[in-house]
């Protein structure tokens, strides 16, 4: 810049520089004002500070965040956090999971969000607070929630830089994993296993699941609490294939039944001919981060009894589930739009020899569909995910 444009600069009256200033990222503002007395007076208006927690964050009001100024908000806590907003995948193997990151007043808030009780897809997710940010003492502090006991405790973020083509990510690191320990005390222990089990599953007896499936609950129990000994990663959710229209069908995050193994979501992409349904959460046979069924669009189910009534068609058509076969989930509509052969993925315990079985695609309408696992005679039905963060 020339020494003449600097002095006209320099001449200018504080709110118009501050009016300038507010085009500024947040650190470029800091930046200047460590530049000169001058210009440290007009970075220092807190309605630039207040523009920029709105521009970049959403942020609109000091309320509940025992800062005094947004300026103190921006720099303290989001400039630094503030790229954690948004949708995050865990890897709590093989469990993994989805955690929405929103900013509320007074703190940031990580919430898991869990899907619904087994076979009720058409619910809600169910969220539960895994980690906070709020200001103390004027630091922003990090404190860890998902204990199972409502407590919580301080915890560490430790966050990746960003590079181009490399996927966001972040860690959790507990500062006293002792806290999601079980307790060693029987009595005790027991009480923790019934309220996990009541909060996991809306069932707080051991005795009334399947005998096939106490081993994997209390597997899980094992897993969820010894998650915090090493660091949790998160990863960005890329929603950019899932913004794609499609005329087949909306991709985006949906809910399914996976037999014993509960309702589990699955993110579906759709590419050139093909439908591939990926887990987001998962299971110890297929964890979170596989995909669970591929579909190829060019492949139709035709009905030899009657040709005419091309599967793809748009009209609907009557659907039966087939004798034998067993569905979690029987509200599903009657009649559908179209339907597609695919492959289906399964595995043996802890992802082993995982080998493909073929499949029907069932398109019921745009929030509903159904896989038909052919080899398995089991039917999965899906239901769109209805939170407003993840459409
Ligand atoms: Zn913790």
């Amino acid at each position: 810049m020339s020494l003449l444009k600097m002095a006209k600069i320099y001449n200018l009256a504080n709110e118009v520089l501050a009016s300038i200033f507010k085009h500024l990222k947040g650190l470029d503002l800091g930046t200047v004002a460590k530049t000169c007395q001058r210009f440290r007076s007009a970075a220092y208006i807190d309605q630039i500070w207040q523009h920029l927690c709105e521009r970049d964050y959403g942020v609109s009001s000091l309320d509940q965040w025992n800062v005094s100024s947004f300026r103190e908000l921006y720099i303290i806590v989001l400039h630094k956090y503030g790229c954690l907003l948004g949708v995050w995948k865990c890897n709590i193997n093989p469990y993994g999971g989805l955690v929405h990151i929103k900013v509320y007043p007074g703190k940031i808030e990580a919430v898991d969000c869990r899907a619904p009780f087994d076979p009720d897809i058409k619910r809600p997710l169910r969220p539960k607070v895994m980690f906070d940010i709020k200001v103390h003492d004027g630091k922003a502090a990090v404190m860890c929630h998902s204990d199972w006991d409502n407590g919580s405790h301080s915890g560490n973020l430790m966050i990746e830089e960003t590079g181009e083509g490399k996927v966001p990510q972040f860690h959790l690191k507990c500062d006293s994993w002792s806290n999601h320990e079980i307790p060693s005390d029987r009595e005790e222990g027991m009480g923790f296993l019934r309220k996990w089990l009541k909060e996991e599953y809306n069932n707080e007896e051991l005795l009334f699941f399947q005998p096939h499936m106490v081993q994997l609950v209390l597997m899980k129990y094992v897993t969820m609490h010894s998650l915090h000994k090493k660091p949790l990663t998160f990863e960005a959710l890329d929603f950019q294939q899932c913004n794609r229209d499609n005329p087949f069908l909306t991709p985006g995050v949906f809910k399914g039944t996976y037999s014993s193994h509960g309702v589990e979501m699955v993110m579906i992409t759709i590419e050139d001919q093909r439908i591939v349904a990926t887990k987001l959460t998962g299971d110890p046979n297929v964890p979170a981060g596989q995909v669970t069924f591929d579909v190829d669009l060019s492949r139709p189910v035709t009905d030899d009894a009657q040709p005419s009534a091309a599967a793809g068609s748009g009209q609907a058509q009557e659907f039966q589930i087939p004798p034998a076969y067993e569905a979690r989930y029987t509200d599903y509509p009657h009649t559908y739009l179209a339907r597609y052969h695919g492959k289906g993925q399964i595995a043996s315990h802890g992802f082993v020899s995982p080998q493909w079985t073929p499949g029907h695609f069932v398109l019921f309408n745009d929030d509903m569909f159904g896989f038909l696992w052919i080899e398995l005679m089991a039917f999965s039905v899906y239901s769109r995910t209805t939170e407003p963060f993840l459409r």
